[in-house]
């Protein structure tokens, strides 16, 4: 699907659930969550219905995401049900691995290709206060599992947080030099309701090449991938850098979003919405739908304008 930008338009990514087993202080606020109502959100055989017309269209790449996915009871069949539409060239999910090592066989099995694992520091105490209560090893323990059941390449996201983790981007750069692992450090983006407390520890990707100069940038393979990417001499994994506020790529944006509660966004950091859901269930004309939205997809995002979008993180997906 072509936008009026010229755009080819092969993205989607689900997420089918806002509910969370962690509570990362950049994505969900302390207090006063309220939960999308139950019959609010998709069933997951509205969430394969909706999948199978947007490949129909030309989707080619799927992620699955939250909330934390793997908290969705019914995954697995929702997996196995979308792994099997052919047409899909790259099917993963992003994931806080904390169920990751009781899962991957079964994802693998059910037909997902691989995992991103959110991962924002390597030292448990660090990692049990930004998450609100996570617990490292298991998150270590479901990356090890999701690697030997082959869910590759394995990419783990790690949000860049001032006086939090940028103590840390040496070790996790290293983890690139003998592991085929690619390591994305992802700017933090002011979004609901935790917007000022992003504001507040934002720093610029362009921390990584400072303090890591041995970095080399690769040519670029995929154009419409938001990293940059850069190798350690010798590494046999790769550095991403996913710069959103320092360096926007709308330019090249290949994607779209469908909420939980069955709301297409075109453009993560926008407002705008087009309720599916609704057309889903009182048998509106979906591809026309979604065909008109995809024209007006907006030809970038209003970030340093101060424009910032309501819905918390978790409640799009990332
Ligand atoms: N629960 C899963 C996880 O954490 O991987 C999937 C959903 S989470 C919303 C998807 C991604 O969004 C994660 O990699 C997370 O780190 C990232 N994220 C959440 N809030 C963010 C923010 N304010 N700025 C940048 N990335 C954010
Ligand atoms: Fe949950 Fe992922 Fe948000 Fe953390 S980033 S609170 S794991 S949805």
């Amino acid at each position: 699907m072509m936008d009026s930008y010229e755009r080819n338009i092969n993205y989607l990514r689900i997420s089918v659930t806002d509910l969370c087993n962690l509570r990362c202080r950049y994505c969900m606020p302390e207090k006063g969550i309220t939960k999308i109502q139950h019959d609010q959100i998709l069933r997951l055989e509205e969430i394969y219905k909706l999948a199978k017309i947007f490949v129909s269209l030309g989707i080619k790449k799927i992620r699955i995401t939250g909330g934390e996915p793997l908290i969705r009871k019914g995954i697995i069949n929702l997996i196995e049900n979308i792994g099997k539409l052919n047409k899909i060239k790259d099917f993963a999910m992003t994931t806080n691995g904390i169920l990751l090592k009781k899962y991957a066989g079964n994802l693998k099995n059910a037909g997902l290709n691989r995992v991103n694992v959110s991962l924002d520091t390597l030292d448990q105490k660090k990692y049990y206060d930004v998450t609100r209560g996570g617990c490292l090893k298991d998150v270590l323990e479901g990356i090890e599992e999701a690697r030997k059941v082959g869910l590759a390449p394995i990419k783990l996201n790690t949000v860049l947080i001032s006086g939090f983790n940028d103590s840390e981007i040496e070790s996790f750069v290293n983890l690139t030099k003998y592991e085929k692992i690619d390591v994305r450090f992802i700017e933090l983006m002011p979004i609901g309701r935790t917007k000022n407390w992003s504001l507040d520890r934002f720093i610029s990707n362009r921390i990584v090449l400072e303090k890591v100069k041995e970095l080399k940038k690769i040519e670029r393979k995929d154009v419409s991938s938001p990293a940059e990417y850069y190798k350690l001499p010798d590494g046999r994994g790769r550095v991403g850098l996913i710069s959103p506020v320092s360096h926007k790529f709308c330019r090249n944006c290949n994607r779209v979003r469908l909420t939980a509660d069955g709301k297409l966004k075109d453009c993560l950091l926008s407002d705008y919405e087009i309720d599916l859901k609704s057309a889903l269930r009182n048998g509106g004309n979906l591809k026309k739908i979604i065909i008109d939205s995809i024209n007006n997809k907006p030809k970038e995002h209003n970030l340093e304008k101060g424009e910032y979008v309501k819905r918390n993180m978790t409640a799009i997906g990332g």
